[in-house]
């Protein structure tokens, strides 16, 4: 993969949304498209054998690299999202956040036992909404989950990675250090 590709047209966005957060804005990355293509390439080298039937990505930078890699591994694609946003009868998770709790949503019909799910989404901090919809996932009872960011964040009272559980297979396409 072309790390510095990839590094070179994310940008960083200082004090976004709140003073102090290092906003790393993926949306210079989609409208590259040799950028597109790299993550694309990337993310199917990575899946294409793992037998992965439905690709869940999480509201809503999930979304984008969620659908494409889930068309190019001939899966589906599930929408994990903010309560109240999806028409169908649901199931829910409720996660802590740093200041009160929020709730993940996927549609009830949406993952079935013979699933091999993959969870993505664009990237990982605090490991909270990514555990959350783990845990979601989990109680489908697919026959496998993984789950893919395309950044980790790994900073200063930031343990992403260390907040989901051990047995849940990822991988990330970059880590950043700032
Ligand atoms: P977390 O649940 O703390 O791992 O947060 C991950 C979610 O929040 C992802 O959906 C990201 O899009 C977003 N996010 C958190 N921190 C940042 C950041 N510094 N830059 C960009 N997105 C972020």
């Amino acid at each position: 993969m072309n790390t510095n590709l990839l590094l070179q047209n994310l940008r960083n966005v200082p004090d976004f949304p709140k003073p102090g957060i290092q906003f790393k804005d993926v949306s210079t990355l989609f409208k590259q498209p040799e950028c597109l293509q790299e993550i694309s390439d990337e993310l199917f080298r990575l899946y294409k054998d793992k037998g992965i039937t439905k690709v869940v990505g999480i509201e809503s930078r999930g979304f984008v690299m969620g659908a494409i890699i889930a068309a190019r591994l001939g899966a589906g694609f599930v929408m994990c999202r903010k309560p109240g946003k999806l028409p169908a009868v649901t199931r829910q998770a409720t996660y802590l956040k740093e200041y009160g709790t929020d709730t993940i949503e996927i549609h009830e019909d949406a993952i079935g036992s013979d699933d091999v799910v993959l969870l993505h989404d664009d990237l990982l901090a605090t490991g909270g909404s990514m555990q959350a919809a783990y845990e979601l996932v989990k109680q489908f009872n697919p026959k496998g989950i993984y789950a893919n960011f395309i950044i980790e964040l790994c900073m200063e009272g930031l343990d992403g990675r260390h907040a989901l559980s051990p047995e849940l297979e990822m991988t990330t396409l970059l880590t950043l250090h700032e």
